[in-house]
């Protein structure tokens, strides 16, 4: 085997960009050590998400990956329920709520679309919403998937093309360099597959694969737990969250931080996020965690405290400590990319992350300015 390119990693940011080297002519292999979307991916929501997003790189970004998004769901049928539904994001106090209207203002200057809300037409937007809360903001441009399927289907559809091998349960273990330190292959469980180009899309496990190129990326996990109810008649129309969550996903802070994310899905059943820990990888079933979430979104959509749960489920954000994604070539070793680090804004991001690599495999000029997520942003530290 000899693929233009091979993707190590097929959760949803793995899979966006094997399709995008696909539709720029390459040929390519997905190699991952589990099954497709058995990562983050198959861990967390579906949003993507402009809303979240402050002015600056992640937000252009984000702009780009929604047109995207929207573009692939065209060609691939809906089959991963692309929902176009929009965000509306509340404040429960006037303060959180003048914070929220001027974040919303500097967005508006930067192409996003955010519709101020006055505390008494939420419910127009939202019918069962909460009478108590003091106003919010329309975010129109937000969208949801469902990540696993998005996944799944971007990878199927990859290799229906015939230029993409997908090799699941197949662990890489090495990336060999040449005499000038240049990528040459990946070393796997099912033997070497020769390359002059490697993708690390390995999320949360991003570092690992640094690694094993020789080369430092910090990457760690942050965990999230998601509450689902049972199915439900549709009672929550848009994704509805609390104006806090902007702060917990640019906050620093290891302890733990929940702020309430409400949305529906096609099934019926309604997800209530969103968490954030830094508590490495451990999976241990935290019922207080469990307890702040389902608490927070009562007091947003009271009548969830009437509705049963059916499960719980989490997983692990690739968190970089500047909390922007790790996009592009690495300058230590010729040939290694990296498409991983994206925090809690895979799904979202995902689809521009593959169509720019794509674009800097190919030679072609990136649509974004890749230098704020290149790895060099961290110093050039070597691994022994
Ligand atoms: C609770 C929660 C809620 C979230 N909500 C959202 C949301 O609403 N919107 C959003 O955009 N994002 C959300 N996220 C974040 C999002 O899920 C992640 O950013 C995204 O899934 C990362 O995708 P990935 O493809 O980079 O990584 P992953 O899906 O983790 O894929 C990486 C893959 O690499 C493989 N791998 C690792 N090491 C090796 C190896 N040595 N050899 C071979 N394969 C290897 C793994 O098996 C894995 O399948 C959420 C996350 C959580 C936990």
């Amino acid at each position: 085997m000899n693929p233009d390119v091979v993707v190590i990693g097929a959760g949803v940011v793995g899979a966006c960009c094997a399709r995008a080297c696909v539709e720029a002519g390459l040929t390519v292999v997905v190699v991952d050590r589990g099954a497709v979307a058995g990562g983050t991916t198959g861990g967390g929501e579906g949003n993507i998400l402009v809303s979240d997003k402050e002015p600056g790189p992640e937000l252009d970004l984000a702009l780009l990956s929604r047109e995207l998004w929207a573009q692939m769901a065209g060609s691939l049928g809906d089959s991963f329920e692309l929902d176009p539904k929009g965000g509306l994001v509340v404040a429960t106090h006037q303060h959180t709520l003048d914070y929220l209207l001027r974040f919303a203002d500097e967005q508006r200057a930067c192409g996003v679309i955010a519709e101020p809300v006055a505390a008494t037409d939420l419910p127009d937007h939202e019918p069962r919403i909460s009478r108590d809360l003091a106003g919010g903001v329309l975010y129109p441009q937000d969208m949801q998937v469902q990540p696993m399927l998005a996944a799944a289907h971007i990878i199927e559809a990859a290799c229906a093309t015939g230029r993409t091998t997908l090799m699941t349960d197949c662990a890489v273990t090495g990336i060999d360099v040449d005499a000038s330190g240049a990528v040459s292959g990946v070393r796997t469980a099912q033997g070497v597959i020769s390359t002059r180009h490697v993708i690390n899309a390995a999320g949360t496990w991003g570092g690992e694969i640094a690694a094993l190129a020789g080369v430092e990326l910090p990457i760690l996990p942050r965990r999230g737990f998601i509450l689902v109810t049972e199915p439900l008649p549709p009672l929550v129309r848009h994704k509805v969250y609390a104006a806090d969550y902007v702060a917990n996903v640019a906050s620093d802070n290891a302890g733990l931080e929940t702020s309430a994310v409400i949305e529906g899905t096609h099934s019926g059943t309604i997800l209530i996020g969103a968490s954030r820990e830094r508590v490495g990888f451990d999976k241990t079933l935290d019922w207080h965690v469990l307890g702040r979430l389902a608490k927070q979104a009562i007091e947003i959509f009271p009548l969830l405290a009437e509705v049963q749960l059916l499960r719980t489920y989490g997983g692990f954000r690739p968190y970089c400590p500047d909390h922007l994604p790790v996009i592009g070539p690495d300058p230590r070793v010729p040939g290694l990319l990296h498409a991983c680090g994206h925090e809690g804004a895979g799904v979202g991001l995902g689809a521009a992350t593959g169509h720019v690599i794509a674009q800097w495999i190919t030679g072609a000029s990136t649509s974004i300015d890749l230098a704020p997520f290149s790895p060099a942003r961290f110093g050039a530290s070597h691994v022994a």
